[in-house]
C-alpha cells in the first residue's frame, strides 16, 4: 500500500497545539452551513430535520444553493424564506447570473429584502446543463462582479462571492482569478467562501497569495466531508480541485462500505479543519449537502456545541 499523508497543519504550528484530544471549546470560530433546495417532499423533509439539527450550533449563516445542478429556482426562494421565518438562523441566498436578465435578477433581490433577507452569496454560475460553455445573457449581468454592483446598487446587503484555491478552471490565468476576486471585494463582498479543497496547505498558500494582491475580508473554507469517493472526484475534477493520492488510499476497499466510509469521513474532515483552524481559519463553511451528521460531528469535534450558544 502506498504510504499516506495527512493534511499537515503549516509548519509554524507546534505539534503541542496539534496534538489530540482537541475537543477543546472554540468561541472565537464561526461555521456556517449550505444547504441545497429540496425537490421533493421526502427531501424537504431531510432538510428540515438537517437545519433543526444543526441550528443549536448558532451558525453565523445558512445559505441556500441557487440552480445549482439543474435545481428550480423557485425551491431556493421558498427554502431561504422559510429559513429567514426561523428566529435563530440568518440565512444567506445565493444568487447567479445565469439565463436571467439584470430586471429579472433584480426583482429577485427585490423580494430578498422586501423578506428580511440581508445576506446573498453572489454567484455568476455555471452554464445550464448540456451547454458546455458559459454564455452571459443578453441583457444579463455577464460576471459575477457584475452582479455585485447591481445588488448594491438595491440595497445594502451583506454580499459573499466564491474563491478558487486551486483557481477557477475557466480563469486565464491564477494572476486573473485573484484580480477577479479583489474587484468582487472592491466592488461590496465583504467575504469570499472557497470552492472545494482537499489539501490545506493549498488554502494557506491561497491566503497568503491573496493577502499580497490586497484582499484583507475573511476567506472562508468550504469544506465538503467525503463520503462517496468516487462521486467527490468526479466533482472535483469538473470544479478544478486536485484530489490527493492520500484521499484515494484511505477510501481505497471500501466501496461497498458506506458506514466505514462515513467514519473515514468524519475523520478525515475534522483533520483538515483542525489544521485550517491552527493556521488560524477563523469560520468555516460547510457543504452540508442536506445532511446533518458528519458537519454535527465535525463541528462537536472542534469544539463548536449547542451548549457554547447557551441552547
Ligand atoms: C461557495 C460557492 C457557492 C456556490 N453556489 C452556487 C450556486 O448556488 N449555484 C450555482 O449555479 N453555482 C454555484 N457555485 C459555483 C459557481 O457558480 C461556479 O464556480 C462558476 O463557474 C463561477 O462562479 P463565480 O461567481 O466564481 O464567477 P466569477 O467570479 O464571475 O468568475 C468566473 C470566471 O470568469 C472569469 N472572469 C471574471 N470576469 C471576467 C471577465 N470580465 N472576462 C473574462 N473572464 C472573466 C474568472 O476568472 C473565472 O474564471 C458556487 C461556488 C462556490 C465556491
Amino acid at each position: 500500500m502506498s504510504e499516506i499523508t495527512l493534511p499537515a497543519a503549516p509548519a509554524s504550528v507546534t505539534t503541542e497545539e496539534t496534538s489530540l484530544p482537541v475537543a477543546t471549546p472554540a468561541p472565537a470560530l464561526s461555521v456556517s452551513f449550505e444547504f441545497f433546495p429540496p425537490r421533493t417532499e421526502t427531501m424537504q423533509q431531510s432538510l428540515w430535520d438537517c437545519v433543526t439539527r444543526l441550528a443549536p450550533l448558532a451558525p453565523a449563516f445558512v445559505s441556500v444553493t441557487y440552480g445549482a445542478g439543474g435545481s428550480p429556482r423557485e425551491r431556493t426562494h421558498e427554502t431561504v424564506t422559510r429559513i429567514a421565518r426561523e428566529p435563530d438562523l440568518q440565512p444567506a441566498a445565493h444568487l447567479t447570473c445565469v439565463g436571467a436578465s439584470r430586471h429579472e435578477v433584480d426583482s429577485v433581490a427585490e423580494q430578498y429584502w422586501q423578506a428580511g433577507i440581508r445576506h446573498i452569496v453572489a454567484l455568476r454560475g455555471d452554464p445550464p446543463e448540456g451547454q458546455g460553455v458559459y454564455r452571459p445573457h443578453p441583457e444579463g449581468y455577464p460576471y459575477a462582479v457584475d452582479l455585485v454592483r447591481g445588488l448594491k446598487r438595491i440595497a445594502d446587503f451583506e454580499i459573499s462571492v466564491a474563491a478558487y484555491p486551486e483557481t477557477h478552471p475557466e480563469a486565464a490565468s491564477p494572476e486573473a482569478d485573484l484580480d477577479n476576486l479583489k474587484r468582487k471585494i472592491d466592488a461590496g463582498a465583504s467575504r469570499a467562501i472557497t470552492q472545494v479543497f482537499f489539501d490545506v496547505d493549498l488554502f494557506f498558500r491561497f491566503r497568503d497569495r491573496a493577502a499580497r494582491a490586497g484582499i484583507a475580508v475573511p476567506l472562508v473554507p468550504g469544506i465538503l466531508p467525503v463520503t462517496n469517493f468516487a462521486q467527490a472526484s468526479a466533482f472535483a475534477r469538473k470544479c478544478g480541485a486536485a484530489m490527493p493520492d492520500w484521499m484515494a488510499s484511505l477510501f481505497d476497499g471500501l466501496d461497498g462500505d458506506p458506514d466505514t466510509r462515513r467514519l473515514v469521513a468524519a475523520t478525515v474532515a475534522a483533520e483538515q479543519c483542525r489544521a485550517l483552524v491552527a493556521g488560524g481559519a477563523e469560520e468555516l463553511h460547510f457543504y452540508t449537502l442536506n445532511r446533518a451528521d458528519l458537519t454535527y460531528a465535525i463541528c462537536h469535534i472542534l469544539g463548536v456545541r449547542a451548549s457554547r450558544a447557551g441552547a
